[in-house]
């Protein structure tokens, strides 16, 4: 219900307050009139009906709609011509501005154009004097009933495509959650469940040749030894890869292989990251490990520049070294560093360009706005 009430403040394009005055105002214009107790009577029924009549119109389809809509309008008709009422074409440009399909959309707003292209000619005709003095606020009402179908169309089109992008974004942490679990499925098969089993048979073997062949069962043991202890190193990486790297970290890390490499490290700190979710910091870190380690590898450079920026839109790292990037055309061939960083930047919507020129520059951009779908996905 609140739900239904803010979405009509949002796409009503007339704030509530007005609302109620145009449900209160017909009355008003009933009781000052100088129509007989017996016109005013049915002016309120008219009116009653038009309100109540308004909900059906809104919420039905198909023809029925129309049927509703011509209903509304000679309701509106009648009112302009008893009491020189004209403000319920506000309520007719809102329905018209709701209807999705886009033939009905036009046909609806064409006949609000009409019948109130009819009913404000009826009224200077049969109320010349009040319609006159009212004349700016007709006028007003006139450009509005034009425009306001389409500012509340437009309104919705924008918040579907809104809640789309939202829906978007769950279903993009959903995958995250779904790949990561598989991942780690897929590395304790490949690690632990193999190191264990290899254990469990040298354990077996040395058991039986501990009689027989002491020293072949004592180098068995070492070797079981030697594979647990594999294992628990592999356990260890595993769960320092589920936790994440936290950029900060990512940028120490860079920094003393740099250093090691003797190649001069400056970071660009004009804007500080804010409000940046777990997942880009995970996608940026990963991808300045590559960078910088494939200028450690590839470039023979002697400097390496790493720059932040972030807009309302996206986040943008530029990687630059003053080396030598050679065959720029099959360099996504070559390895599997520069196309995992694109298969993950794509996967957020990100993007990697890689610029050569004196040296090379890795621009890599991922979108402002994972901070809420990861939460989502983490809950
Ligand atoms: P892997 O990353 O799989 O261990 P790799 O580093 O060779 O292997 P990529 O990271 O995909 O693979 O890089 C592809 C190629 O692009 C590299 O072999 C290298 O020739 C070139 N390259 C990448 N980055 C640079 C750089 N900063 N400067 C010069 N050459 C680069
Ligand atoms: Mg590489």
């Amino acid at each position: 219900m609140i739900k239904n009430y803010m979405v009509f403040l949002k796409t009503s394009g007339l704030s509530p307050y007005v609302w109620a005055i145009l449900c209160i105002l017909p009355f008003y214009f009933i009781f000052q009139s100088d129509a007989t107790n017996q016109y005013k009577m049915i002016g309120i029924i008219v009116t009653l009906l038009f309100l109540s009549l308004f909900r059906f119109a809104y919420k039905t389809t198909g023809w029925m709609r129309y049927v509703w809509t011509f209903v509304l309008m000679g309701c509106f008709t009648y009112m302009t011509i008893l009491f020189g009422y004209i403000y319920f074409a506000f309520f007719l440009a809102y329905l018209a501005g709701n209807i999705k399909k886009k033939a009905d959309f036009v046909a609806i707003y064409v006949l609000l154009l009409v019948s109130t292209g009819i009913s404000i000619y009826l009224g200077i005709l049969l109320h010349q004097a009040f319609f006159l003095k009212q004349m700016p606020f007709v006028i007003i009402t006139w450009l509005s009933i034009t425009l306001l179908p389409f500012t509340i169309r437009n309104r919705k089109v924008l918040g579907h495509l809104e809640e789309k992008l939202d829906d978007a974004n769950k279903k993009i942490a959903e995958l995250l959650v779904v790949e990561e679990r598989e991942r780690i499925a897929r590395d304790l098969h490949d690690t632990l469940g193999q190191k264990l089993s290899l254990i469990g048979l040298k354990s077996d073997l040395a058991r039986r040749l501990i009689n027989k062949n002491p020293e072949q069962a004592a180098s068995e043991l070492i070797d079981v030894q030697q594979t647990a202890r594999t294992a628990l190193n592999e356990v260890r990486k595993l769960v320092s890869s589920m936790r994440g790297i936290r950029l900060k970290d990512e940028i120490d890390l860079v920094e003393t292989m740099l250093d090691a490499a003797n190649i001069q490290f400056s970071l660009d700190e004009k804007q500080k990251l804010n409000d940046v979710s777990l997942l880009t910091e995970n996608i940026l870190s990963m991808c300045l490990k590559e960078s910088v380690t494939n200028i450690v590898k590839h470039s023979g450079a002697t400097k390496c520049q790493v720059s932040f920026e972030q807009n309302w839109k996206e986040i943008i790292m530029t990687i630059c070294d003053n080396g030598v990037f050679k065959e720029l055309k099959t360099s996504f061939d070559r390895g599997h560093g520069l196309i995992g960083m694109r298969e993950r930047l794509e996967f957020v919507n990100g993007s990697l360009e890689i610029a050569v020129n004196d040296g090379t520059c890795l621009i890599i951009k991922v979108p402002n706005e994972t901070k809420q779908s990861v939460k989502e996905g983490q809950a």
